[in-house]
């Protein structure tokens, strides 16, 4: 349908990003075509090393998954999204193609090297998430193209996860957010990942945090440095949410907190987390 109606044509999913831009009239498609009739395409799958969402599964469907349960950095972005009624219709394929600066899933599946499947009439392909968004909601997706799976691969034993935002309320999006990623060997931090959120056009890889933590023990120092590596690398706009400096101030904070208990976890402690409201 896609296909056959062109770029006047705008997929609904779960709605909770188009409908209030269509209320506001900053989108005003002239058709929309409605995934939800589409059997089949909300999913979560565990699979050769990977865990799998179909494109239309609800950010509640994860929160409550059992397969997730055991990712904690995948169940506590799906339970911090906005309140109930946002995830039960909310969608993780929407939330990507949606690349809202601001939107949780990107943030943090950026830390899990995640591959977007998309499908077209010319046929399938997998794009790595880092691709995928090129700015401020904006994609790579072609009109007559959609988001059909989310893929992630399962990470090894002696990794761990963590993805912090701060908000003021539940019902509105964070203020900053950061998501970390490390891969221990004892005390020394093998591999790592960060990435930011709602301070910059896209979420930011924050690659000299990730090389300040890289082949060292995980000394407070330490970890104040690559804080202060994330702080130099974000790029947020002042707004109703803070200044730029208090936003440069939460995501040196969110990041030391997100590594701290990305590695309680990688040594297999069980930390419950959940978004931080001012
Ligand atoms: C009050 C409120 C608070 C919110 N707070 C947060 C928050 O804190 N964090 C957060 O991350 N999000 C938040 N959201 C957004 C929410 O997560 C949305 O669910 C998400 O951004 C979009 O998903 P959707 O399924 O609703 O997509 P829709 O609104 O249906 O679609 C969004 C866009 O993506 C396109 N699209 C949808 N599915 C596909 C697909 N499979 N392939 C290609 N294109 C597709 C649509 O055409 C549209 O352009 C909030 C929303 C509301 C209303």
């Amino acid at each position: 349908m896609l296909a056959q109606i062109g770029d006047e044509a705008k997929l609904l999913a779960g709605g909770q990003s188009l409908i209030p831009l269509m209320k506001l009239r900053f989108a005003n498609p002239r058709h929309l075509v409605d995934l939800n009739f589409i059997p089949g395409i909300s999913y979560i799958k565990e699979e050769s090393g990977a865990l799998r969402f179909g494109a239309l599964t609800r950010h509640a469907e994860i929160e409550n998954s059992a397969i997730a349960a055991r990712f904690p950095i995948i169940h506590d972005c799906a339970a911090g999204i906005a309140d109930v009624q946002v995830r039960n219709r909310g969608t993780i394929g929407g939330s990507i193609a949606e690349a809202d600066p601001s939107g949780d899933w990107a943030t943090v599946l950026l830390t899990q090297a995640a591959e977007v499947h998309c499908l077209s009439p010319k046929g399938e392909r997998s794009i790595p998430l880092s691709q995928f968004i090129t700015d401020a909601y904006t994609t790579v997706l072609a009109p007559d193209e959609l988001v059909s799976e989310i893929k992630v691969k399962i990470p090894p034993k002696g990794t761990g996860a963590a993805y912090l935002a701060f908000k003021r309320a539940a019902p509105v999006y964070p203020t900053a957010s950061a998501a970390v990623h490390v891969a221990m060997d004892g005390d020394v931090c093998k591999e790592a990942a960060i990435t930011l959120g709602c301070v910059g056009l896209t979420a930011i890889k924050a690659s000299a945090a990730e090389t300040a933590l890289r082949g060292q023990k995980l000394t407070d120092k330490c970890i104040a440095a690559a804080a202060e590596a994330a702080r130099a690398v974000a790029d947020p706009q002042p707004d109703m949410r803070g200044s730029v400096a208090y936003k440069r101030a939460l995501v040196v904070a969110l990041v030391k907190r997100a590594i701290e208990i990305a590695v309680r976890r990688a040594r297999g402690e069980q930390v419950e987390v959940s978004h931080i409201y001012a």
